[in-house]
């Protein structure tokens, strides 16, 4: 069966055609038939779904609209603030605590009549590749149980995956949208920096996390990005203009459009994966765009710079969880053994290293050699982005360089776990948008995504080429 794709949904709500209590009840059955097995979610909120879904289609019966996304389950990364709502971040450090406010994504969505239906699992903090990093326990691929769903976003993924959410929210500060979004077979997209306000999203490496959608469709994703995106008064990095409709925007096709291959890329990809990135150059040729060969030197320094990068802000980051302020507190003989105890217990080994890292990165006599140095990497990034970006408008890239693995294949092995982020991370640190596509399936049937980059802002042709892609694999509008 092909799910209702949210666009669907809301005409249906709005419309009365459809009750926004039943589209609910579906997507409640699919979780308690599969949930068991998958482990999408930190929590289910039942109650508060069912109350919200009434209260849509006791709108749409007095006559009123409730907004764009009316009836639509949306799964959220529990990195999310959600009012009065547990948010864990899958670390035992947050035990407890319920956030004071709502995030300005969340505080969006519920204003254009979408109904949550709970927190998805993630790697703790989202630092990860495979969701194995949880505190609560692993999320499972709902294509095959056996293997990971990706990271660090992979619940938000999953669930959208299983149908046990139309669509839903992630984070991505490296790859923790698009890495999942490729090995769940759904479309993932992490906006250019700003793009969303990240008010409320509990934060992990400040100057690279973006949050984005998870969804079945390129026009779903375009939807949620008009609903959530724009200017936040509470986010002072939020980009103040105002963005055109990605939805308007995929109408045109990519006659024209200039697609560039990076003849330097990291090699790496596993052959399953090259070849369905040729079958994607293929298509959006034989749709009227026009293939180009750019460089992007500095691409293959991205992974390095980041794992100085982003430890040191999560190092700075992290420190607020100290015993006192969220969540656990393990006593101890005095307040400084009180912070050593309750962060050695709160936090796990993932975050542990990355805090180890970053805090050496950052140290007097380290600073220029490492964070510094890191930081005119990320300047040549960019620069080396922008050049490629006068001669191409999109670039297309494998978005993982493997399908979904097997659980604890790179458990053991950190840096094999890194690499699954090569190909995601530099547009991270260069600011820019990039998303994942599902393109057809590699090996054991898994799925494959591509991962199509733009410049700065560049969305709509980023959608553009994602709408293209999806009309050549046969996704029905
Ligand atoms: N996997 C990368 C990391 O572990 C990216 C995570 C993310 O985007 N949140 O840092």
């Amino acid at each position: 069966m092909t799910p209702r794709t949210a666009i669907q949904i809301a005409a249906g709500v709005r419309a009365g055609t459809l009750k926004a209590a039943d589209v609910l009840e579906e997507h409640l059955a699919r979780i308690d038939a599969r949930e068991s097995d998958v482990h999408a979610f930190n929590l289910v909120m039942t109650d508060q779904a069912r109350a919200a879904a009434a209260a849509i289609d006791a709108a749409v019966a007095a006559g009123n609209d409730p907004g764009p996304l009316a009836g639509v389950p949306v799964a959220l990364k529990d990195n999310m603030c959600t009012h009065g709502i547990p948010t864990t971040c899958s670390s035992k450090m947050l035990q407890g605590w319920k956030p004071p406010y709502d995030a300005t994504a969340v505080i969006r969505l519920a204003a254009a009549g979408a109904v949550a239906v709970g927190k998805t699992n993630l790697d703790e903090f989202a630092m990860g590749s495979s969701t194995e990093n949880s505190a609560f326990g692993p999320t499972r691929n709902p294509h095959d149980l056996s293997r990971v769903p990706g990271g660090s976003s992979g619940g938000s993924a999953a669930a959208v995956a299983a149908g046990f959410a139309s669509v839903s929210l992630g984070s991505d500060t490296g790859g923790s949208i698009r890495q999942p979004a490729a090995l769940c077979g759904v479309v993932g997209v992490k906006p250019t920096y700003g793009y969303v306000s990240r008010y409320g999203l509990v934060a992990f490496a400040s100057s690279l996390d973006q949050i984005g959608p998870f969804t079945h469709t390129v026009e779903d994703s375009a939807l949620l990005l008009d609903v959530i995106g724009g200017h936040d008064i509470l986010d002072s990095t939020s980009i103040p203009a105002r963005q055109p409709s990605l939805r308007d925007a995929i109408k045109q096709d990519v006659t024209g459009l200039r697609v560039g291959r990076i003849t330097d890329l990291p090699e790496g990809a596993d052959p399953d994966v090259a070849e369905r990135l040729e079958a994607a150059f293929d298509a959006l040729r034989a749709a009227g765009a026009t293939i180009v060969d750019v460089q992007v030197p500095a691409f293959s320094y991205g992974l390095t710079a980041y794992y100085l990068i982003a430890p040191a802000e999560a190092s700075s980051n992290l420190a607020r969880y100290d015993g006192v302020r969220y969540g656990l507190r393990v006593n101890a003989a005095d307040t400084n053994a009180m912070y050593g105890a309750t962060r050695v217990a709160g936090f796990g080994e993932e975050v542990q290293r990355r805090i180890m890292l970053g805090t050496y990165a950052l140290s007097a006599g380290y600073y220029d050699a490492y964070y510094g140095k890191a930081l005119k990497v990320r300047r040549l990034i960019a620069d080396d982005f922008d050049r490629a970006y006068q001669h191409a408008d999109v670039l297309l890239t494998p978005t993982s360089p493997t399908v979904a693995f097997p659980f604890g294949s790179k458990s053991d092995n950190p840096f094999a776990m890194y690499l699954c982020d090569v190909y995601t991370i530099p547009t991270n640190l260069a600011g820019h948008p990039a998303m994942s596509v599902p393109f057809g399936t590699g090996a054991e049937g898994l799925p494959v995504g591509v991962q199509i980059l733009a410049g700065t802002l560049g969305e709509p042709q980023m959608f553009r080429a994602a709408a293209a892609l999806e009309r050549a694999m046969g996704v029905s509008k």
